[in-house]
This record gives C-alpha cells, sequence and structure tokens, in this order.
C-alpha cells in the first residue's frame, strides 16, 4: 500500500484490500501485469538469510525503489482510485482497483479522462487467456510468515490475519 498517497486519510482495512486484489485476479487494472504482494518480499529475503545466504539482495525495501527492490517497483501491488480522491472518487469498492506501482505512480491525481489520454503502458493480453490463479505470491508469504512468527511486525499479522480469513 502506498501510504504516502493516503495521508490524511483513513487507511483502508486489510480485509477491503485483500478483497479487491482478489478481485482484480491480483492483475493491474491498467496494464493487467500481475501484481506481487511487497510483504512477500521481505520474508523470501529472510527465508535466504535463514539459509546462510550473505549475498547483497535485491528482493525488498520499505521504499520500493529500483535499485534496492526492482521488483516491487514495477510489479508492487498498491490500490488506486479509479477516481482520483481529491477530484471525488470514494473510497469505495467500486472506486478502486488494484494496481501496479509503476502505473499508480504514473497515475498520481490525475482526472481519469485527462489520464487516460496520457501515454501508458499498453495493456498485455495473454493469447491463451488472462491468469486465473495468481494471487500474488501471497500463499507464499503465509507460509513463510507462520515460519518466521517472531519476526512478524503488528500489520504483517494483520496480513497473515485478513489472508487466513480471506481463504474459501
Ligand atoms: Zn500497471
Amino acid at each position: 500500500m502506498n501510504t504516502r498517497k493516503r495521508s490524511g486519510r483513513e487507511p483502508l482495512s486489510k480485509a477491503l484490500q485483500l478483497r479487491i486484489f482478489k478481485r482484480d485476479g491480483w492483475l493491474c487494472c491498467w496494464c493487467k501485469k500481475p501484481v506481487i504482494f511487497a510483504p512477500v518480499m521481505k520474508y523470501l529475503e529472510l527465508e535466504l538469510r535463514n539459509a546462510g545466504n550473505r549475498e547483497p539482495l535485491a528482493y525488498y525495501h520499505a521504499h520500493w525503489t529500483r535499485n534496492t527492490s526492482p521488483l516491487l517497483d514495477e510489479l508492487g501491488a498498491v490500490l488506486d482510485h479509479k477516481e482520483a480522491f481529491v477530484t471525488g472518487g470514494a473510497d469505495t469498492e467500486e472506486n478502486l482497483c488494484t494496481a501496479c506501482a509503476k502505473c499508480n505512480g504514473r497515475k498520481s491525481s490525475a482526472p481519469l479522462d485527462r489520464w487516460n489520454q496520457r501515454e501508458k503502458r499498453s495493456p498485455i493480453k495473454g493469447k491463451y487467456g488472462e491468469p486465473q490463479h495468481w494471487d500474488g505470491l501471497s500463499s507464499v508469504f503465509v507460509m513463510l510468515a507462520k515460519r518466521n512468527p517472531d519476526r512478524l511486525t503488528a500489520g504483517e499479522r494483520e496480513w497473515l490475519k485478513a489472508l487466513g480469513a480471506a481463504k474459501p
């Protein structure tokens, strides 16, 4: 979640965020690229450290910068407003959609009609159809988080709970 853009507003609940990621199949609603549940990258890195890997790794950084976490800089999952909040778009499920970090950065608070006219990443279209079972690696997060209960931050514990509760 891009917290910088949400300053001054009620944070969206993790359960709501997950509902929207799942509804959208963990695909960016603008470019249709598969997005990644960011906390998993931190635990993948931790898994490697636990296995004795001491190499520098660019898996996870809280700021999702290209040099420190290139995958999240591109594909980190965030929520976007279809109609920007500052121009009156609401925090409703209908006005929210899953976005990759790159599209989210491009969109900022441009009104939808103006943003739609801008050059943007062309949507990917699968020759054999769209992925039906992509989960943003959220299941890997659940597995690794359960392995490292003492390392979980309060926020990550909430994610784990919300992911568990969101399972069918
Ligand atoms: Zn995108």
